[in-house]
């Protein structure tokens, strides 16, 4: 007997269904969840798929993006702790890993960080081997350097979130003192996320104007005004946040959709991502941090040389070599 379905519905053609825009998220806590949500709102992809080792908060978070897509336009939300369902992403983002645990140092973290992503980043290699893959992990540079090397894929294709975030909060910052959106003060932190990052003031400007054409103490502790609290504020509200919320979330999901925007449209906009530096000012070793890279389909193809003054120079190489004295005891 015919069902309903065959009385209803007349198929004309059985098409394959290769996405042409599948986005993976792998690690579906606070951070994972607000990359998902904020890549549907954006209408990036035409499939979202999720990964975690937690297959129940998996399930439930599938099931309630799924229930939300009346009001969204990507057809299809996936989920499974098997990687098969990953295959042919275009863009996996990787937000997967262990919290940091009381009394537990920062590289004992990234050791156990390192055995997840030894899991991770060949079954994601294996599903889809010309994907680009965008690490929020932290400590999210050396976790680059640490995919770049497990997955073998070239430099491009491996993009650390890096100072994407920190130099949101510092044109957020910047503008609010201003009175200024943030779209309209261009100003960047590059180096490590987080603790060492470095905030280039020589660069901040308002419609080509340089803050410090008018302020030439800007950033420096002989400046009156103190604007280099701007940064401390940078380095101290993620801090802050995870201590009165528990997680930070909202910021980064929405940096990293912004990422995604610029991959998957072939934009070829300049973010401060992490990139390898290995070669540019002064740094010798493999290390990985934010510069501005240009972002497109085939990942990050170029990146912007930025004139820094000698004391940003230094600490950027200081930040650098942070970095490299955690990472070069790593057992990959
Ligand atoms: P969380 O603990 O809420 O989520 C982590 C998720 O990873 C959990 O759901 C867990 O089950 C999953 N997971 C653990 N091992 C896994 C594995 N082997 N395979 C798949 N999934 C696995 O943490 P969160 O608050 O969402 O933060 C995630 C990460 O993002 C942290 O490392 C955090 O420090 C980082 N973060 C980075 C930035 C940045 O700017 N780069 C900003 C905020 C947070």
């Amino acid at each position: 007997m015919a069902t309903l379905k065959d009385q209803l519905i007349v198929n004309l053609l059985k098409e394959e269904q290769v996405p042409q825009n599948k986005i993976t998220v792998v690690g579906v806590g606070a951070v994972g969840m607000a990359c998902a949500i904020s890549i549907l709102m954006k209408d990036l992809a035409d499939e979202l798929a999720l990964v975690d080792v937690m297959e129940d908060k998996l399930k439930g978070e599938m099931m309630d993006l799924q229930h939300g897509s009346l009001f969204l336009k990507t057809p299809k939300i996936v989920s499974s702790k098997d990687y098969c369902v990953t295959a042919n992403s275009k863009l996996v983002i990787i937000t997967a890993g262990a919290r940091q645990q009381e009394g537990e140092s920062r590289l004992n973290l990234v050791q156990r960080n390192v055995n997840i992503f030894k899991f991770i980043i060949p079954s994601i290699v294996q599903n889809s081997p010309d994907c680009k893959i965008i690490i929020v992990t932290n400590p999210v540079d050396i976790l680059t350097y640490v995919v770049w090397k497990i997955s073998g894929f070239p430099v491009g294709r491996v993009i650390g979130s890096g100072c994407n975030l920190d130099s949101a909060r510092f044109r957020y910052l910047i503008g609010e003192k201003l009175g200024v959106n943030p779209t309209s003060c261009h100003g960047w932190v590059l180096g490590e996320h987080g603790d060492s990052s470095v905030p280039i003031w020589s660069g901040v400007n308002v419609a080509g104007v340089t803050l410090k054409s008018l302020n030439p103490a800007i950033g420096t502790d002989a400046d009156k005004e103190q604007w280099k609290n701007v940064h401390k504020q940078v380095v101290e509200g993620g801090y802050e946040v995870l201590n009165m919320k528990g997680y930070t979330s909202w910021a980064i999901g929405l940096s990293v959709t912004d990422l995604a925007r610029s991959i998957l449209k072939n934009l070829k906009r300049v973010h401060p991502v992490t990139t390898l530096v290995k070669g540019f000012h002064g740094i010798k070793e493999e290390v990985f941090l934010s510069i501005p890279c240009v972002l497109g389909q085939s990942g990050i193809t170029d990146f912007v040389k930025v004139n820094m003054t000698a004391e940003e120079e230094a600490l950027l190489k200081k930040s650098a070599d942070t970095l490299w004295n955690m990472q070069k005891d790593l057992q990959l």
